[in-house]
């Protein structure tokens, strides 16, 4: 009992559903955090080493990032036992019975997260039908092959180039970046950055770490993950551990993986003079806030990373594709000047700022309902 609740407090979670079906192996865990602004839109990660604790974390951040973007949605994550790279059958068995146990659950509406795509919101689709991150062929807009949340990384990264101050002795163009995690997200922002001018120096995946002084070849790089290798299958440069990708001389890092692959042991490590995050609650709080006195400038990631989920939403009530990517650059950019403008007035970390922002949206919602978070 005291347990479960050792992650309620006064914005959630509404709901949390244990789902188990030994027959297949099935073990996941809903968890729906706050439903005041409307259903919860959060996706669905399937790793063999997640917990209960990452879900209410990204539930949470789920439910900031929606409010923060001003989507008609609360925030609700889902965590599925299981290697991502299980046979296709497999894997389609276990996403169907998903979606069959969590059949009634009208508050959560399911999307990709890392391990799944838009194969298995298909299959969710055809089960139950509550569903975003569809394939186009189902009347989807394919979020990880257009790149919505990488699109928006990159503009977040133009825009808080303004405000790294006297630390910044750089510009985009010729600006050496580090993407940590070159899956759907990293390779992405690597791709729009590249256009931007931008170098990119180091990457990593679960497999390794590639590090090129004088720049990879982002295109290539991507051809090679799409054919299922790894960074460190890239012909040329110095190949690392994973984890040295913290080490890598570069101006910006973006971390694109899993949690708190920054913390208070390594954070000093890090190079780079701007972060801004990709992933989800890639960073500490402590890491965080170390690096803020520092003066290095770190976008939080549910003000950073947010095109994923407003492509979802905007999917979710039909509209195109062409529509997504001027809504991206508008409520991204306009959210890390706000953002950033605060933490520079109060002199407070964004985060903290980003904080405000989203509370304050939640608040109002909250603030409608006879009860409050659901
Ligand atoms: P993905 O599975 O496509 O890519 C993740 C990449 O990280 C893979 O290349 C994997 O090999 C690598 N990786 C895993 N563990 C690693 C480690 N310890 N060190 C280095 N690399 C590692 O997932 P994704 O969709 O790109 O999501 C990445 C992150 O971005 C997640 O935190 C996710 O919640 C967040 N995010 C994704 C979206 C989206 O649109 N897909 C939107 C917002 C936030």
């Amino acid at each position: 009992m005291e347990a479960i609740f050792q992650f309620a407090d006064e914005l959630g979670p509404a709901k949390v559903v244990h789902v188990h079906e030994p027959s297949i192996n099935l073990k996941a865990v809903l968890v729906v955090d706050n439903v005041a602004a409307g259903p919860a839109l959060g996706g669905v990660r399937l790793a063999p080493d997640v917990t209960a604790e990452e879900c209410f974390r990204l539930a949470r951040a789920m439910t900031l990032k929606n409010a923060a973007a001003g989507l008609p949605h609360g925030g609700g994550k889902v965590v599925l036992y299981g290697d991502p790279k299980m046979p296709p059958a497999q894997k389609e068995r276990l996403i169907r019975a998903l979606a069959n146990a969590l059949r009634h659950e009208q508050d959560y509406i399911f999307a990709p997260d890392m391990g799944t795509d838009e194969h298995c919101m298909a299959w969710v689709k055809d089960e139950i039908g509550r569903v975003a991150g569809l394939p186009a062929e189902l009347g989807g807009i394919p979020l990880d092959e257009i790149g919505a949340t990488g699109w928006g990384l990159a503009h977040v990264t133009e825009v808080a180039l303004q405000y790294c101050g006297y630390f910044c002795d750089f510009k985009l163009e010729k600006a050496r970046v580090v993407i940590q995690g070159f899956g759907a997200v990293g390779k992405h922002t690597a791709r729009f950055l590249a256009a931007k001018k931008a170098l990119l120096v180091g990457a990593s995946d679960s497999r390794g770490a590639v590090y090129h002084p004088d720049g990879l070849a982002v295109e290539e790089l991507i051809r090679l993950k799409e054919a299922g290798q790894s960074v460190v299958d890239y012909p040329q440069g110095e190949k690392f551990d994973r984890d040295a990708a913290i080490d890598f001389d570069c101006h910006i890092w973006i971390p694109a993986a899993r949690p708190d692959v920054v913390n208070e042991a390594n954070v000093d490590r890090l190079k780079a003079k701007l972060v801004v995050q990709g992933a989800n609650i890639p960073f500490t709080e402590g890491a965080e806030r170390h690096l803020h006195e520092k003066g290095v400038l770190c976008v939080p990631d549910f003000i950073a990373n947010a095109g994923g989920v407003i492509c979802a939403a905007m999917e979710y009530r039909g509209a195109v594709q062409a529509a997504v990517f001027e809504a991206i650059i508008d409520k991204v950019c306009r959210n890390t000047r706000l953002v950033l403008d605060e933490s520079k007035t109060k002199k407070i970390l964004p985060r903290e700022a980003a904080m405000t922002l989203a509370l304050q949206r939640l608040k109002r919602a909250m603030a409608w309902k006879r009860w409050s978070i659901f």
